[in-house]
């Protein structure tokens, strides 16, 4: 299963903002932006003239880094999204929500979207009662997430569920913390959506 496997503070170098992607690291003076907030690279002093193209790549590329999804994924994710009804840049939104990785992120389970989706490809998270270690599959509303019966005795899942709560819980998501699980409510709507992503320019990106 391909993977970004570079050093991630790099990409929040490049973007110029803070893309959360460590966990408790990047709350810390340690942040890659705040120690060396230039981009990554050879430095120029000429300045260059930003292009409309570059402007809504760029919000792309965040959106990409922000979730942890590879360009041929992300592409689905957006025909999916052109596909249903509605606004196209909220519907690609909602589906990168509603990733199994984010869920689990969003749920308090894993500190990072990176960390959520090796907890689901090693096989410690269950979608309906069943095992499933596919970080992209999408959940539904009615959905149960839970922590697999035999994982819930790991340091990492004591201390995440002793722990819940401590990052607000988008109300979209119900848990249960003495069942080691969690609810979907309803499909997320746009100001349920915690991100600083201007989702019409990557629609204007693809749309080229
Ligand atoms: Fe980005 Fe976190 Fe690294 Fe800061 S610590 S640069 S927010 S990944």
């Amino acid at each position: 299963m391909a993977r970004y496997v570079d050093a991630v503070c790099k990409l929040c170098r490049r973007e110029g903002v803070k893309l959360f992607l460590k966990g408790d690291r990047c709350y810390t003076p340690k942040c890659g932006v705040e120690r060396r907030p230039a981009p990554p690279g050879m430095q120029s002093t000429r300045r260059r003239k930003v292009s409309e193209y570059s402007v809504q790549l760029r919000e792309k590329q965040k959106a990409r880094h922000t979730y942890g999804v590879l360009e041929r994924q992300f592409r689905r994710h957006f025909a999916e999204a052109d596909r249903r009804p509605g606004q196209t840049g909220e519907n690609l939104l909602r589906i990168l929500e509603m990733r199994l990785d984010n869920v689990v992120y969003r749920l308090g389970f894993a500190d990072s979207r990176a960390q959520a989706r090796q907890l689901v490809t090693h096989g410690h998270i269950t979608l309906n009662g069943h095992k499933t270690d596919i970080p992209s599959a999408l959940v539904a509303v009615g959905d149960v997430i839970g922590i697999r019966e035999s994982s819930r005795a790991m340091d990492h899942f004591k201390t995440a569920l002793e722990q819940i709560g401590r990052r607000a819980i988008p109300a979209w998501l119900s848990v249960n913390v003495e069942e080691a699980g969690a609810r979907v409510l309803t499909t997320p709507q746009r100001s349920e959506i915690d991100t600083s992503l201007q989702e019409q320019l990557i629609v204007e990106f693809y749309s080229r």
